[in-house]
């Protein structure tokens, strides 16, 4: 594709350093989300009237929607700490057996993409999350023995896109479970205008509007457009954010009023197109669109479900009227048509 891909799902290096600088750091600045904020703020009183540590807490939810920041804003109004890591990134029990037994009471171990932990790593887990307890095994054959270390009392956060992947016995270990949605396009443009005033740009109110519409309903996604808008202000502009700015700079990324990205679109056409609206099995769909079947299952249909273009069938997925009605709309250029 001729064009950088914006709304790929996670969080690139660009990304990161303009996360770390919008991040919310409470409740008071974490937008949306209301029903899980009131329960955890609940759960966080009285973990800390009774003096001791939260339970454990699982996040879900499509990429971009907060997870990763809820955790830190749980850890602060914990007035813990927080320690960031993530199910790949811990490759053996042993790995994971050096992060618990560094925690302290009262601590906060964030693990993203639970799903992706070892087998063997996750069973040592098991242990930690019920009794606090490692057990660790020395040595190998007839002679191996194990050992039971206590552990501080801490809490885990994890966060998943995927829920079906994860072991009942992991699932059942977590006191609280909550599903992140997606925002109201009323939340994200106070998203917008709470990042533009800490990132000193002007923008107008109709502008943030159009921005949120085209957000898919996702803070991360939000920002990023809001940084490239301003880029394009900057250079096409006084740098002053509004309306025929921001639609040109959604043109130039071709994102559409809906907030499809080619490959959105390039997947709808691929339904409509080449089996009469569907259903089809996502295999074929990651086949006949170059993308990975993972990024299909947890970025592009989560939204396309959410805002009513796709419908997903026990056989596969079949696209709406809706879907129909926009592509007949939107004009289909060269790149994004299958043959
Ligand atoms: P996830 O972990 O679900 O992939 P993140 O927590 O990394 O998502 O969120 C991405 C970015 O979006 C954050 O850096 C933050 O700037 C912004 N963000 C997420 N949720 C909110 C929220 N509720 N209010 C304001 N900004 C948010």
């Amino acid at each position: 594709m001729a064009i950088e891909r914006i709304t790929v799902a996670q969080a690139d290096e660009d990304d990161q350093v303009l996360e770390i600088t919008l991040r919310p750091k409470d409740f008071a600045n974490y937008i949306g989300q209301r029903r899980i904020k009131q329960n955890l703020q609940l759960a966080i009183a009285a973990a800390k009237k009774r003096g001791e540590a939260l339970e454990h807490v699982l996040l879900y939810g499509p990429p971009g929607l907060g997870k990763t920041t809820l955790a830190s804003v749980i850890a602060h109004e914990m007035g813990a700490n927080i320690r960031i890591t993530s199910g790949p990134a811990i490759e053996r029990a042993g790995d994971l057996a050096s992060l618990l037994t560094n925690l302290q009471d009262g601590d906060i171990l964030f693990i993203d993409e639970i799903h992706r932990l070892h087998r063997t790593v996750e069973e040592v887990l098991y242990s930690a999350m019920e009794d606090f307890k490692l057990d660790i095994m020395l040595g190998k054959g007839p002679s191996a023995r194990s050992l039971r270390l206590d552990l501080p009392k801490f809490t885990l956060i994890a966060a998943t896109t995927r829920t079906g992947e994860l072991a009942a016995p992991l699932r059942d270990r977590f006191g609280m479970i909550h599903r992140l949605e997606f925002y109201s396009p009323k939340e994200i443009q106070v998203i917008i205008e709470r990042a533009a005033k800490i990132l000193h740009v002007k923008i107008d109110a109709k502008a943030a509007h159009e921005l949120a519409l085209r957000s898919r309903l996702t803070p991360r996604l939000a920002n990023r457009l809001l940084k490239r808008v301003r880029d394009f202000a900057d250079i096409n502009g006084d740098g002053t954010i509004d309306t025929s700015i921001s639609l040109q700079a959604m043109e130039l990324l071709e994102i559409d009023e809906l907030g499809l990205d080619p490959t959105d679109r390039l997947l709808l056409a691929a339904i409509i197109e080449n089996y009469k609206g569907g259903p089809v099995g996502v295999e074929t769909l990651a086949a006949l669109t170059a993308e990975e079947r993972t990024t299909i299952e947890d970025f592009h249909e989560p939204y396309l479900m959410q805002i009513g273009l796709i419908e997903r069938t026990s056989r596969g997925r079949k696209t709406t009227p809706k879907a129909h009605a926009h592509l007949g709309k939107t004009k289909t250029t060269k790149q994004q048509r299958l043959i």
